[in-house]
């Protein structure tokens, strides 16, 4: 049912660091099962996650004007309309969600996840995560409530600047919209053509396969199934928790909230060690009345390329083609992440 394609090839050149002597570098592109979308795997290990100067966000030429630090945000913050939050705002714990000044869709909601303006995954802890996550989905909820128009759910994450973050105080995206963007549409066609065709869920599938394989397959936590991608989004590699039991909002219970922030305390221990400082997440809901696209979460580390001119992470192949670019196989990645959940 499930076919993991690798084609695996390779380029000969006459290279200068070995006085043009014939040298061959072999790359993979590999076909996501799910939906035929391919990514190119080379250039493996060339890349490596660039330190960021943390304390150096503090620096009020660098800070500059924070509208979610606690002392600016009854001013410079929005307030959702009475229809949808009588309240205005709303707060737990730490975690405070208003409206997106810039917003990219009807209800566009942000959740600030500490009242300290830089966070670093390590202060990213278990209590912060977890109300974050519960307001913004509870957020969802009340939309959901209110308007059954806007079938699609997600969060959505950039943390710290290489990841396009423009503001360093942490913060995610919580968004209802008939419009979750190509790859999301791409996979939830691609769940219920599989459905149709072979009566069973694919990402209930894929997870009883990749443990099975235990090439991939990193660990269950609960209800979530925790593996490296076979096809990464990620320059640096991407790790995704499958909840084959949860479809649409509804189903997500705060047990499954705490399954996944103990998965993620543990990809944060795992990117502190390999010097990850930045990354995008996602959290990805189907519409209500189906059973063939199960929510999952997906994490790549982002980085500068270097520190000197601040280059990007991506390129043409992201921007224009369309096609991501991985310099980690998964297996390797698999293989790093993996203690960490023991
Ligand atoms: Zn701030």
């Amino acid at each position: 049912m499930i076919e993991f394609r690798k084609v695996e090839s390779e380029s000969t050149f006459l290279d200068p660091r070995k006085g043009f002597a014939p040298t061959t570098v072999r790359f993979q592109v590999r076909v996501d099962p799910l939906t035929g979308r391919t990514c190119h795997f080379s250039h493996f290990g060339a890349i490596k996650p660039q330190k960021l100067d943390l304390a150096g966000y503090h620096d009020p030429a660098v800070k500059g004007f924070c509208p979610f630090c606690p002392e600016h945000r009854e001013k410079a913050t929005p307030r959702f309309t009475p229809d949808i939050v009588p309240e205005g705002r709303l707060t737990q714990g730490e975690a405070f969600i208003i409206p997106n000044l810039f917003p990219y869709d009807i209800h566009s909601g942000v959740v600030v996840m500490s009242d300290d303006h830089v966070v670093g995954l390590r202060e990213l802890t278990r209590e912060r995560l977890r109300n974050a996550f519960a307001l913004g989905i509870g957020f969802l909820r009340r939309i959901a409530a209110t308007n059954g128009s806007l079938p699609y759910h997600l969060m959505t994450w950039n943390y710290m600047p290489p990841s396009g973050g423009g503001l360093v105080h942490p913060h995610q995206q919580y968004f209802a919209t008939a419009h979750p963007g190509n790859q999301f549409m791409d996979e939830l066609s691609a769940s219920q053509r599989f459905a149709e065709r072979y009566r069973q869920n694919y990402w209930y599938v894929l997870a009883r396969r990749e443990a099975a394989d235990n090439e991939r397959y990193i660990a269950r936590l609960g209800s979530g199934h925790w593996m490296a991608s076979f096809v990464s989004l990620g320059l640096l590699g991407e790790v995704m928790c499958v909840f084959p039991e949860v479809f649409s909002l509804d189903d997500f219970t705060d047990d499954d909230i705490d399954d996944l922030v103990a998965g993620l305390e543990r990809v944060f221990r795992y990117y502190e060690d390999a010097g990850v400082f930045s990354f995008n997440a996602s959290l990805s809901f189907g519409p209500s009345d189906q059973e063939h696209f199960s929510c999952y979460f997906r994490i790549v580390p982002r980085t500068f390329l270097n520190t000197r001119d601040f280059a990007p992470d991506l390129n043409f192949f992201q921007a224009i083609l369309s096609e991501p670019i991985c310099v980690v196989l998964p297996e390797d990645l698999c293989r790093e992440v993996k203690p960490y959940f023991k």
